[in-house]
């Protein structure tokens, strides 16, 4: 797998830690070992998942000569975050539209990442309502920019393209070097599966190294069938522009739909306990949308035996954190 053929911005210098989590593991009183790798401490404010995507992306619109960057996600986006936090090291201009996903969810005054886009200076945020078309909100605003001299980028939804997932594709290159180089042979990996990215390259990038490790994508807003469907149609397209010969298998693609709940960002029980149980055994602070229902996932399967006696499962930490303190009512209660 050959990452230096693509256009990259170097933001990420060390490989994120993999840690034991031995406090919740013997909470859970089963035999698994958990262990994490925190890629919610990867550079960008805030830190997160996207960072790894972005260093592509950002690249390709540096190529491409852009000087202003537009995308898009939901009101309270670690997606939005992190993109405006690197156009801004950048020197960009940075334009956010906001899917208002939960009617009257929208609040200028909120706390968490909505917070962080005006700390950092967003050039404009508009919020438009759930189920509209984002590509045409963003090809429109592009129209816009570039009536007024701008040369505007578009990253799509949560960087989740075939340039974006690549990023997920060497953090799997990465996390192999680690597990050899601490002698640890993992069982099992658990991640989220939101917009894609993260979940298709790192399937694409387990199968291109033939590590063997199967991942499980636990959902956080959509049904398994059409989640994995989107799954494998973005892991075959990354794979083709990495170049990649091994086949990428329909069922190396598996995800879980039981921890959604009522909808996306929609709090849960099993959300709520899994962010204490992770903050009061580990220290790991969780987010409510992401990290923590997948957490809630990882804890249930465990409880469920879902995992053969003694396996040893990696947790992926996302990241997602600052958008703890727009829900801090849901913890409270
Ligand atoms: C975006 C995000 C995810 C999901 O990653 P995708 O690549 O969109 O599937 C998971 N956790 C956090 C904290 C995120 O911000």
């Amino acid at each position: 797998m050959n990452f230096a053929q693509f256009p990259r911005r170097k933001y990420i210098h060390t490989p994120t830690p993999i840690e034991p989590m031995p406090a919740l593991s013997k909470r859970l009183g089963k035999d698994v070992t958990l262990y994490v790798k925190r890629d919610d401490l990867l550079p960008g404010a805030g830190g997160g998942n996207k960072t790894r995507k972005l260093e592509f992306c950002m690249a390709d619109a540096l190529e491409k000569g852009a000087d202003t960057i537009i995308t898009c996600g939901a009101i309270q986006s670690n997606h939005c975050r992190l993109t405006l936090s690197w156009a801004v090291k950048e020197g960009l201009d940075c334009h956010l539209i906001l899917e208002e996903r939960v009617k009257g969810a929208y609040d200028p005054d909120a706390s968490g990442n909505n917070f962080l886009y005006q700390l950092m200076g967003v050039k404009s945020i508009e919020v438009v309502p759930g189920g509209t078309d984002m590509m045409a909100a963003m090809e429109k605003k592009a129209v816009e920019l570039s009536g007024e001299g701008q040369k505007p980028y578009m990253i799509p939804v949560g960087a989740s393209n075939a340039i974006g997932a690549l990023g997920y594709a060497a953090c799997a290159m990465e996390t192999m070097v680690q597990l050899n180089d601490m002698h640890l042979d993992i069982d099992h990996m658990v991640i989220p599966s939101g917009s894609a990215g993260t979940h298709s390259g790192l399937v694409v990038g387990m199968t291109g190294m033939d590590s063997g490790i199967p991942v499980s994508g636990i959902n956080v807003s959509r049904d398994k069938q059409a989640q994995e469907e989107i799954v494998y149609k973005l892991a075959r397209e990354t794979a083709g522009k990495l170049g990649i010969t091994k086949k990428i298998f329909r069922d190396t693609v598996v995800c879980f739909d039981q921890y959604v709940g009522p909808g996306y960002s929609i709090p849960t029980d099993a959300m709520v306990e899994a962010v204490k149980l992770f903050a009061q055994t580990e220290s790991i602070l969780l987010d409510p949308v992401y990290s923590g229902k997948t957490a809630a996932g990882l804890i249930d399967l465990i409880r469920k035996d879902h995992f053969p006696p003694g396996a040893k499962v990696l947790f992926l930490h996302t990241g997602g954190s600052p958008a703890l303190y727009a829900y801090m009512d849901t913890f409270r209660k």
